[in-house]
This record gives C-alpha cells, sequence and structure tokens, in this order.
C-alpha cells in the first residue's frame, strides 16, 4: 500500500489544454533536487547502485507498456514535437507517465486519447467484459485459474478466446536484461541480506513466482534499501489484481534507523503512561511492524506518477503478510521536499512572523515517526459487555479517522513525554508549531479522506481548549500554557473512544469537530497557489548515471 502527502483537489478540464495552462498545471508540482549522500556506502554498495539506478530506468518503460496500450507510440511521437507546446506536453507526460492528469480528476490533456485513464490499464484486452473474465476463469484448471486472477499475469485476446499470460513471457527480453542487472548489483554489494534479495528478484523476474524474494525483502536490512518489481494493484480498476512495475533505490538514513531503535525501546513505557485508566492499558504490547527510513535516489514506474508517494507499506501478497508481516519504508528526502515546496510557504500565510523560525523539518519528521509507531500502542484487543471484539469492529466506518487523530495526538503525547524525561532533546515550541502548520497542509485537501477528517477533529478541539489560538490577521499560534494539558485530554478521550469500542461517542465527536470551520476555511483560500506536490530532479542518479 502507499502513502502520499498529499490528497488530491479536483479541477474539471472539458477540453485539452493549451501551453499556458498546461504550463499552470505543471506549476503545482515543485521542481526540486533530490539529492543523497552516497559517499558512506562501501565500494561495491556503489558499484551496485550505478547498476540498480540503470534497472530502474527500465522499469519505466516496462510500466509504460503496462499503464496503457497506446503509451509507447504516444510517448515517441510526443518526443519528435520540438515547439513549445510539444515540450511542455512531455513534461506533463513524463509527469503523468501517461496522458491523463491526477490532479485534475484523471482526464486527459492530451487530443486523441480517451478521455480518462482505461479502467483495466493493459492488463486486460480493451473493452473486455468482467463477466466475460470471471466465466471464463471458472472453467479453468488450479493453476491456470491462478495464474489468471493473480498479480502477476496480463490477459489476451487470441482467436476469440482470453488467455492468460505470465509477466516473465509478456516482459520477457526486458525482464532478462533486468535479471542480469539485479545479478550483477548483487555480486557488488557485500551486504548479504541484498545480495539475497537481488539475486531471488531476479530468479523471480524470470520464474515469475516472486514469494521467496518477497520473504528476502522482508529480511532486507542494507545501507541499500531497495524494492523493484510488479506491487501495487491500483490501475487495475476493474479487479485489483495485476501489480504494476516500480522501483525505489534508497539510501538507508542511518540517524533516523538509530531513532527508531530507540522510541522501540521505549514503547512499553509510553503505553503505560497513557492518559488512561491502567486497565485499559496493555502490559504487553505486541511486536511493532518494521520500519525503514531511507532517502530515496529515484524512483521509477508506477512509483513515479502524480502525486509522489512518502512512504510505502509492502509486500501485499497476503502469503508473505501472513508469514512476515508487511514493512513500512518512509523517504524522508521526499518528505523534506515535499516540507519545502508546501508546508514551508504554507507557514509563511498562517503563522506569525515571530513563530516562523519554530517552523522544523526535524520536529516533522520526528512526529511522523511517532505517529506511524503509535498505531501499535493503545487499545488493540478489548471486551464490550465481556464479548472479545477490536475497536476497527466495533467504531466500523468511524474508526480510521479516529485511528488517524488518535497516532496524531499519541505521538505528541510520547515526544512530550520524552522531552520531559530528557530522552530527546526539548523542543516543544517547534515540535507543537510545526504540527500547527502542517494541520493547514491537511486541511487543504478537504475533508474526503480518514486523515483530513481527523485533522478537522483535533485543530477544534485544541481550538476549543484555547491551546490552538485564532489571531485576528488570519495567522494562528499555539498557547504553549495550554497545549500539553490539551493534547493529554484530547488523547484520552480518543483513547477510551477505542477502549470502550464507542461507536455513539465517536460519531458524536466527528458530527460536532469533523468540519473546518469558517476562520480556518479562511485560510485555507488563501493557499491556493502553492504548489500541492514536487516535480523530483534525480540529481544523485544522474551523476551516477553519468560515470
Ligand atoms: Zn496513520
Amino acid at each position: 500500500m502507499r502513502i502520499l502527502v498529499a490528497f488530491l483537489p479536483l479541477i474539471l478540464m472539458a477540453h485539452t489544454p493549451d501551453l499556458n495552462e498546461l504550463k499552470r498545471m505543471s506549476a503545482r508540482f515543485a521542481k526540486t533536487p533530490l539529492e543523497v549522500d552516497v559517499s558512506k556506502l562501501s565500494t561495491g554498495d556503489r558499484k551496485a547502485l550505478v547498476k540498480l539506478v540503470e534497472a530502474a530506468h527500465l522499469i519505466d518503460d516496462i510500466f509504460l507498456t503496462q499503464y496503457w496500450s497506446g503509451n509507447q507510440e504516444l510517448w515517441r511521437k510526443l518526443q519528435m514535437d520540438k515547439t513549445p507546446l510539444g515540450q511542455a506536453r512531455v513534461h506533463y507526460f513524463w509527469l503523468s507517465k501517461g496522458p491523463w492528469s491526477a490532479l485534475d480528476g484523471g482526464r486527459a490533456f492530451l487530443p486523441d486519447v480517451p478521455a480518462e485513464k482505461v479502467p483495466g490499464a493493459n492488463f486486460y484486452p480493451e473493452g473486455m467484459k468482467k463477466e466475460e473474465f470471471e466465466a471464463w476463469v471458472k472453467g479453468l484448471p488450479k493453476d491456470q485459474h491462478e495464474l489468471a486472477e493473480g498479480f502477476f499475469s496480463v490477459i489476451h485476446r487470441e482467436n476469440g478466446h482470453l488467455v492468460a499470460v505470465p509477466f516473465s513471457k509478456e516482459y520477457g527480453p526486458r525482464l532478462e536484461r533486468l535479471a542480469k542487472l539485479l545479478r550483477e548489483a548483487a555480486a557488488d554489494t557485500e551486504n548479504a541480506s541484498l545480495k539475497k534479495f537481488l539475486t531471488l528478484r531476479a530468479d523471480a523476474f524470470l520464474s515469475n513466482d516472486y514469494y521467496a524474494s518477497d520473504v528476502a525483502w522482508m529480511d532486507l536490512d542494507a545501507p541499500l534499501d531497495i524494492t523493484i518489481g510488479p506491487y501495487e494493484t491500483y490501475n487495475d480498476e476493474i479487479f485489483g489484481y495485476k501489480a504494476s512495475f516500480e522501483a525505489y533505490i534508497n539510501v538507508r538514513d542511518e540517524k533516523e534507523t538509530q531513532k527508531i531503535g530507540f522510541f522501540s525501546d521505549h514503547m512499553q513505557d509510553i503505553e503505560n503512561a497513557l492518559p488512561i485508566d491502567g486497565k485499559y492499558r496493555n502490559p504487553k504490547i505486541g511486536a511493532l511492524s518494521p520500519i525503514r527510513v531511507v532517502n530515496q535516489v529515484i524512483a521509477t514506474g508506477d512509483g513515479a506518477h502524480g502525486v509522489r508517494t512518502a512512504a510505502y507499506n509492502l509486500p501485499n501478497d497476503e502469503r508473505v503478510t501472513a508469514q512476515k508481516g508487511s514493512k513500512r519504508v518512509m523517504l524522508k528526502n521526499v518528505q523534506d521536499a515535499k516540507f519545502e515546496a508546501a508546508l514551508v510557504p504554507i507557514a509563511k500565510r498562517v503563522l506569525p512572523a515571530a513563530d516562523q523560525e519554530s517552523l522544523s523539518f526535524e520536529s516533522f519528521f520526528t512526529h511522523i515517526l511517532a505517529h506511524e509507531m503509535t498505531h501499535g500502542i493503545g487499545p488493540h484487543e478489548i471486551a464490550v459487555n465481556g464479548r472479545k471484539t477490536t475497536p476497527r469492529q466495533e467504531i466500523k466506518e468511524l474508526y480510521s479517522a479516529i485511528e488517524e487523530a488518535k497516532a496524531d495526538v499519541t505521538g505528541l503525547f510520547m515526544l512530550q513525554q520524552m522531552m520531559d524525561r530528557k530522552q530527546v532533546p526539548s523542543a516543544e515550541k517547534q515540535l507543537y508549531t510545526t504540527f500547527l502548520a502542517s494541520a493547514f497542509r491537511s486541511l487543504r485537501f478537504g475533508l474526503n479522506e480518514a486523515h483530513g477528517k481527523g485533522m478537522a477533529l483535533q485543530f477544534n478541539y485544541l481550538m476549543d481548549k484555547g491551546a490552538f489560538v485564532a489571531h485576528p490577521d488570519g495567522t494562528f499560534s499555539v498557547d504553549l500554557s495550554k497545549i500539553k494539558g490539551a493534547v493529554r485530554d484530547l488523547d484520552h478521550d480518543l483513547l477510551m473512544i477505542e477502549a470502550t469500542g464507542n461507536y455513539a461517542g465517536a460519531k458524536r465527536m466527528l458530527d460536532t469537530l469533523g468540519h473546518v470551520r469558517p476562520v480556518v476555511q479562511k485560510a485555507i483560500d488563501g493557499l491556493t497557489d502553492i504548489p500541492t506536490d514536487i516535480d523530483p530532479v534525480d540529481v544523485t542518479a544522474n551523476k551516477l548515471a553519468a560515470r
């Protein structure tokens, strides 16, 4: 699963955009260099990295084929047009990896292409009906049935009949080149877990069996943190079966990795201190799923179109997750780039001048880490009238908004506890002021999604407690004398909704607080010209490729 930092506002397009319009559309993505320090890598890893960047570029080519049957020919034609409009189209096509614009409801921005993305992408014959597929699959022998419904095949029509073709055959020559590059990189690196993953993934490209390499990816713990292969199924909007190719070529962030280790060691202490009655606390919290913090050298294919991925959870194959769980990879320099492109300009407008210097990426990122880790604490197995159940089962469709707000607020609570105990450097003003500014970043994309609704709830609660203060000039600030108590109270209320599986309480809270109030809306209305996302320039990858 993929996690984006921005959500998508809709702008309707009824015609093909001209040069000026395309320029405006592109300007929503702030051009940002992505640089990664590779000087601390071993000689072997540096050699491997060059091969892996080359492999990542091949993934772009496979993805173009997967995304739409007309993509490759369109891409060739576009690049021949050297007029300003032609070049603007090339630029926006590459941002989108196809002729449809994610920020505009997925509508086409080029002439003579389908008005919207083809639902089955290039995974099924165009025009194939769902019912036809279902009737066909029913009659297949077991192995053919599994291939047809599996992640790693495309469906063709041959002589009027549907057939499933494995990726290993469909993209054969390109996968053979990929396998060769991965084997070379495996020979270069000294790290055993990376060697194993790359070797097994190379085998998988040729055998079409990805299981062993997904397991090896869960065990991957190396300075070079590599994700490459067919993963997410979002582009198959018919069944959600088919996986798109993507690559993330990353370098592990050693400082953040240590921080995670430190936080992990203290999660039980935080659970024991949660602001709820002791009987609701968990005396022995379960193992937290692994988190890796990395810096992205390059992302390609399905990982590099539209709004950029800020973090991802993989694998998706349930046979692997049942056995090994899943791993979350957080792209720190991508989040930093988004912070610079969007949050810094937002803060200039919503914070008073005197608070500007308290905006801090360090606080922002540490809070995201704390958010992720505190998903793992608090009530998870509960009893309602003696019946064993879970907060998710009891709070139903409201659970996501409550749980996202809980992770935000428990993250603040946790960092405050650690500051009070002098386990981390004191940075209260930075933490809360950055949190306030970043609330506007979430709220500007609306409340259709759990994060947005959960954020509105928090913002209004903290305003009602006097911890967030609206000023007559349209700016907002934190009252440091009130914020700690308000966070504690809010954390108590959210945790108790979960501890008691209180659906009515969750509904009441979201109904009264889950809205954007006029004073906040006014501030949001003043942010429309601020970039939505980034257009990364892969500085380090380009340097490596030029060698
Ligand atoms: Zn979350």
